[in-house]
């Protein structure tokens, strides 16, 4: 019974460990891009300069050396900071390793370790469901409590809430298409959409503001690249050009929508989690349902709010119970008997007493109630008994 399944515990921390792994091998495929373009640049110069030979003045010569030995310093600038950040999410993998490998010492779930371990979890899940609602001063803090910074993933959620600022406040692609450019190769991959839906929007704002020969070159350079998988969007786009803003046409209206800005923001997160295997939810909401799916009963989900146990998490529709919403039914083997006052079970310790009405309560709710004047009131019919009234049942 005490026994950690530590698989099933491992199969939940998937993306607690790959997300740093994800983070360090785009970190060393990016260096590796930055030194081969760089390279191949400097080399091409230098080609044309060795092939000019005599005929470059030797002052030209001088100046074109200086600028190439200044990028290359530059590069090596970039490649060192790259190495510190490198080394950073090497050191963040191994230590999140170390915590998962510490599963498999642990002997049963009562252990003390295990429950300081477990407690650790919880702050680095609140950690991480504070840095995705924005809470970054609370995640820091919390992370700073407990020493579990290298568990929080300050760098990729503060990447996400800049651009998504980028887009909602400033109405601006340009960090968001920044990334697109970096992650290219891996966009491609998952066949995002993401980038031609950048373009689109800033198409769609340069004939906002009656920049139409603009926007005409804009989408020949940047949306008919993407025609082999968006070609009737692309042809909706160019019919565009024949709407103003305060169009009626629905099509084209929901195209000069502001919201769209806040659709490209939530796709953006949804691309970026799904490449740093971030799950879309965030993990405190799994674990939380994991729990509320073996509560949930048909009394739950009824219509009539009579039905509902106010200490069962899944009842309240308002929080807890949101989160259980699509779950499924939990599978009782046992029927349990639940006090409709107190939502305690009702046993041989707690009786259930039968009012004179027909309908049964706890002894311990009937017994406080009657502490005022001895008598109990049914919530349910708002009938009100001497407690003496009331019968004991006998569960067999
Ligand atoms: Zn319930």
């Amino acid at each position: 019974m005490d026994k950690i399944n530590v698989d099933h515990m491992l199969a939940i921390e998937e993306p607690f460990i790959k997300a740093p792994l994800e983070q360090l091998k785009r970190t060393v495929r990016q260096s590796q891009r930055q030194v081969e373009r760089e390279t191949a640049q400097v080399s091409a110069v230098l080609k044309t300069l060795a092939k000019g030979g005599d005929g470059v003045a030797t002052e030209d010569m001088a100046e074109t050396l200086n600028g190439l030995v200044g990028r290359l310093k530059a590069l090596r600038e970039n490649l060192e900071e790259a190495k510190q950040e490198e080394a950073l999410l090497i050191q963040r993998s191994k230590q999140r390793a170390a915590d998962l490998h510490e599963l498999s010492e642990f002997e049963s779930s009562t252990h003390p370790e295990f429950q300081r371990w477990c407690r650790a979890r919880l702050d680095r899940v609140l950690i991480d469901y504070m840095l995705r609602s924005g809470n970054v001063v609370t995640a820091h803090k919390l992370a700073a409590t407990g020493g579990l910074e290298h568990f929080a993933d300050y760098s990729l959620f503060s990447l996400v809430m800049s651009t998504e600022r980028e887009l909602c406040e400033q109405h601006s692609c340009h960090g968001a298409l920044q990334w697109c450019a970096e992650n290219r190769s891996a966009l491609r991959k998952i066949q995002s959409p993401l980038e031609f839906e950048l373009r689109l929007q800033e198409f769609i704002e340069m004939i906002r503001v009656s920049r139409t020969p603009e926007a005409i070159v804009y989408a020949k350079k940047h949306l008919t690249q993407w025609s082999d998988t968006q070609l009737p969007r692309i042809q909706r786009a160019m019919t565009l050009l024949a709407f103003s803003p305060d169009t009626r046409c629905p099509p084209y209206k929901s195209m000069f929508d502001e919201t769209r800005w806040e659709q490209l923001a939530l796709e953006f997160r949804s691309v970026i989690f799904q490449l740093f295997n971030l799950p879309a939810q965030p993990l405190l909401h799994l674990l939380l349902q994991t729990g509320l799916s073996a509560l949930k009963t048909p009394a739950c989900i009824s219509d009539d709010s009579t039905e509902h146990n106010r200490n069962c998490p899944v009842c309240q529709i308002e929080t807890l119970g949101r989160l259980a919403k699509d779950l499924p039914l939990s599978h009782h083997v046992h029927s349990n008997l639940v006090c409709r006052i107190t939502g305690e079970r009702m046993n041989e310790d707690n009786p259930p007493m039968r009012l004179p009405n027909g309908y049964v309560y706890s002894f311990n709710a009937l017994t406080e109630m009657a502490k005022l004047g001895g008598r109990v009131k049914c919530p349910r019919t708002g009938d009100a008994f001497a407690i003496t009234d009331a019968k004991k049942l006998f569960i067999s």
